[in-house]
């Protein structure tokens, strides 16, 4: 059997023991392997997001540890962390208060007892993408069954920037929809079509303005910046502040 090295410890592997990347490197499975979320997938990943997906969980696990879990506990109903459990796979915990949301994996200790957990820890603020689909699946009995996914897709993420969180029913799903919609203020209640009609004008007063400058010759950078950030923000809603409280936390972090 061909033996090769594992890129990351140096372990010698072969096919059975080792995981081939997408770039033709080799992570052993039992130590370098193990380290990774079960969401990543390893198949078409190249070296550097192992090694950079390796040190987010380090970073996520520590954050989560501090931060997050105690907040689990909090009687304040605004620090309360909204819980999005799968079966068997990591969960998902989204904290309006500190603007994070983590991707939480535990691990139950046989013979001991105990539990520890690893996590990677993402700002809310980049939410780029959230989107339900389904899937069939052969369920132990070998029937065919309807699986429920919300696919993550985050900006500026070194490591797993995206993942898919299979959870039990169509309902969560929607919950998990209408939580990240409400945080960027995006829903379509009553209340909110106000901020959206508001920054519906912005967006399309911006890009009326950038086309003026454009058609008299004067376009500068700035205009065109400040239309395409207007656009956005009625797009993906306004995440200034979500982005703000997430960062003062992730300055302890660096
Ligand atoms: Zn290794």
């Amino acid at each position: 059997m061909a033996k090769h090295t594992c890129a990351i410890c140096g372990a010698e592997v072969n096919l059975m023991s080792g995981q081939k990347l997408a770039d033709g490197n080799y992570i052993c499975r039992k130590n370098c392997g193990k380290k990774c979320f079960k969401e990543l997938d390893k198949v078409s990943a190249h070296l550097p997001m192992i090694t950079e997906h390796i040190a987010q969980i380090e970073k996520g696990t520590k954050i989560w540890n501090e931060v997050l879990l105690p907040l689990k506990k909090s009687k304040s109903k605004d620090e309360k962390l909204v819980e999005f459990g799968t079966s068997g796979g990591a969960d998902l915990y989204v904290s309006p208060s500190t603007g994070l949301v983590a991707l939480v994996e535990t691990h139950y200790k046989i013979f001991i007892f105990g539990k520890y957990q690893k996590a990677c820890v993402y700002r809310i603020g980049d939410l780029a993408r959230y989107d339900y689909f389904e899937e069939e699946q052969k369920n132990s009995e070998g029937k065919m069954e309807k699986k429920h996914f919300m696919g993550l897709i985050f900006d500026n993420t070194t490591g797993m920037a995206a993942f898919n969180l299979q959870l039990p029913t169509k309902k969560a799903c929607d919950a998990l929809e209408k939580c990240f919609n409400e945080i960027f203020g995006i829903q379509k209640t009553v209340r909110n079509s106000l901020n959206n009609a508001k920054r519906q004008m912005d967006a399309i007063k911006s890009v009326a303005g950038a086309v003026k400058a454009a058609a008299q010759g004067n376009l500068d950078e700035a205009a065109v910046n400040q239309a395409m950030g207007d656009v956005d923000a009625y797009v993906r809603g306004d995440r200034t502040e979500i982005l703000a409280k997430a960062d003062a936390i992730l300055a302890k972090y660096r």
